[in-house]
């Protein structure tokens, strides 16, 4: 650089350098100039440059105030540091307030050290980076979250059903960086230890080992976490809890009010466990156990480890809609073991649960209902396919430029569980196992990407069924767009959809009266595929008449009833209507919230009334519920 250039840089640098020393005066050298310029590192969802430095160990000390809405404490980073000349650290961090930063001598002492945010990167947040004086593997930052955490929801006494405030996190795929500042990428792996301290008449659960079983006296919680895990499966909840025990290592909790019916429904848990593992091997992570969350939770579950959070929308009575829980549970081999390093590889993590979670409903009901759900999951991708860019139509997708949540759509799921169903449909079930037991072992506790997936079943599979399988079809589901040809050779089929279309054909015909619908006998599956096929918008006329005969409006199942709701929207029909009002007010399970606000912003009468029902519901929705139905209302201002 020439002087004159040189100088001038120099000036305009001087007041960042300044702004630099948010803490103490530094005892280490100040951030130098050059290391102003941060920018995403090799996942282009995060600032960390874990290839130089990298997190090891992490503990957490919290105070949780729920009527401020914070957590505020310090956290304290074991780093592992493969480039030892290497003198920073940069963290992910958005909406936290950092207060100091601390590195830790090996002879215990602490000394504070130079550290700066850098810019605002909207949804990615702001880095902190932080000066890493040689030797040091060890740095404590003492901060809190504010109340607008994207990745918290708090809910006050009057938004829940036990009347006891209460707070979860959701931290995939990358909100942790919004209640903990570190390296917020699913490639890094860390153990954790954590003490929360919370109001004495609540309880505080983490993802990790160490969940009480009744709530203690003193309001403190201590977890260990032994199994390292990327930050997308750091999860917290702080409420009115109850625990019940299933099976020797497995348990629900959820609010008094929910307790009993959650424990009912989920009585299969432990046997579901055993399943999985007969599968693909040892189950891994000690307990496993299940959170029932507030209707407001924005999906259907999160797979955190040793504790899945789940909605009570699925707490259906008859336990129809259990295979969220065997998904979430077969995240505990295919995620939580073996996950993709960024949101470009979703499917590996998402593909691979849908395949197993369907395995696990097999195994307990029987090769028809695998069927049934197989079909409605084949109808939903090819639908969705239609509807979106080309871009999102495979399963390897880049989304560099674009914010990690619009990884979970439909496609990574069911495209990539039937990609694993045609692979074994070609080598045979016993084979494939086989393959995934090994695959499961060989990449356990690792974040992988889609080219050493590629390798290892070129090398393990291809290799030993040249005749079966070839790499050029791999490719054509992995990198193209759509479903190959070739998928259609495990195209499913249920012969009692096909009985349900051939019912529905004669009642729309005029054949048959609605009366003589054999529905008694029909699963919730085949009510489903029922109300999706039904030809045309229904008339509000005809509405009544279902409802007189099935009384649809007053359904538990969610399932079914969100789908009578979207037909209510169409056919304007007040009772559906009066019974929207009062679902949008109390679930906020995206799933549904979603197409419903777009249905009402597309119809000819309901914009201006979904809005005037977001406005009141909005208080109690997470942030990605609002956000979504902002979108969908035209609301939002970006
Ligand atoms: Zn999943």
């Amino acid at each position: 650089m020439p002087y004159l250039l040189r100088r001038f840089a120099l000036i305009l640098l001087l007041p960042l350098a300044l702004a630099a020393c948010q803490s103490e005066p530094p005892a280490t050298p100040a951030v130098p100039a050059s290391d102003f310029s941060v920018t995403v590192g090799t996942d282009p969802h995060s600032f960390a440059e874990f290839e130089k430095v990298r997190i090891r160990h992490l503990s957490l000390d919290l105070d949780a105030d729920m009527t401020a809405r914070t957590l505020s404490g310090h956290v304290l980073l074991d780093l592992d540091r493969p480039v030892p000349g290497f003198q920073r650290l940069v963290l992910d961090t958005r909406d936290l307030d950092i207060r100091e930063v601390h590195a830790i001598r090996p002879d215990g002492e602490s000394l504070p050290v130079s550290w700066r945010l850098g810019s605002d990167h909207g949804h990615l947040g702001q880095p902190l980076i932080i000066v890493l004086p040689q030797g040091i593997e060890q740095v404590r930052i003492d901060y809190a979250s504010r109340p607008e955490a994207f990745g918290l929801q708090w809910l006050d006494a009057a938004q829940t059903s036990s009347g006891q405030p209460f707070m979860f996190s959701q931290s995939q795929p990358h909100y942790a960086r919004t209640w903990v500042p570190l390296q917020d990428t699913p490639a890094v792996r860390y153990t954790f230890d954590a003490t929360v301290r919370g109001p004495r008449n609540l309880m505080v659960v983490m993802g990790a080992d160490g969940n009480e079983f009744e709530r203690n006296n003193s309001g403190e919680y201590r977890f260990h976490m032994p199994e390292a895990i990327p930050s997308y499966l750091m999860a917290i909840a702080i409420g009115d809890l109850e625990f019940v025990e299933l099976g020797p290592r497995s348990g629900v909790y959820a609010e008094p009010q929910w307790i009993e019916r959650a424990a009912a429904e989920f009585d299969v848990l432990e046997e579901m466990i055993d399943i999985g593992e007969d599968l693909y091997g040892p189950y891994r992570w000690g307990r496993y156990d299940l959170l029932v969350l507030p209707p407001s939770f924005p999906f259907g579950g999160m797979e955190n480890p040793r504790l899945s959070y789940v909605t009570p929308t699925i707490i259906a009575g008859d336990g129809s809609l259990l295979a969220l829980v065997a998904h979430e549970l077969a995240h505990s081999w295919s995620g939580n073991l073996v996950t993709n390093a960024a949101w470009r590889d979703l499917w590996l993590n998402e593909g691979f649960t849908v395949y197993f979670e369907a395995r696990i409903m097999e195994a307990l009901y029987g090769r028809e209902v695998r069927d049934q759900l197989a079909k409605l999951a084949w109808d939903g991708l090819l639908e969705t396919l239609e509807q979106v860019d080309e871009a999102d139509r495979q399963l390897v997708r880049d989304l560099s430029d674009r914010d990690p949540e619009q990884a979970f759509m439909r496609v990574p799921y069911d495209m990539g569980r039937f990609f694993l169903d045609w692979m074994e449909h070609r080598v045979g079930r016993e084979a494939f196992d086989a393959f995934l037991r090994q695959y499961f072992d060989h990449f356990a506790f690792q974040s992988i990407a889609t080219e050493d997936f590629r390798d290892y079943l070129q090398a393990e599979l291809i290799a030993a069924h040249p005749d079966r399988l070839s790499l050029e079809e791999v490719d054509q589901w992995l990198f193209e767009p759509g479903l190959p040809e070739i998928a259609f050779e495990i195209e499913p089929q249920s012969d009692a959809f096909v009985q349900v279309d051939d019912w529905r054909r004669q009642w729309q015909g005029g054949e048959i009266e609605l009366a003589e619908l054999p529905v008694d006998d029909w699963s919730v599956h085949q009510w489903r595929h029922f109300l999706i096929g039904l030809e045309g918008a229904l008339d509000a006329e005809t509405m009544a008449e279902m409802d007189a005969q099935f009384a649809l409006v007053e359904q538990q199942n969610y399932e079914i009833l969100f789908l009578w709701l979207m037909r209510t929207i169409e056919a304007e029909y007040a009772p559906g209507i009066e019974r929207l009002e009062s679902f949008l007010l109390e679930v906020g399970r995206n799933k549904f919230t979603a197409p419903l606000y777009s249905a009402l912003a597309a119809s000819d009468w309901g914009h201006d009334w979904a809005i005037e029902v977001f406005e009141r519901a909005r208080p109690g929705y997470h942030p990605l519920t609002r956000q979504a139905a902002e979108r969908a209302l035209g609301l939002d201002q970006s």
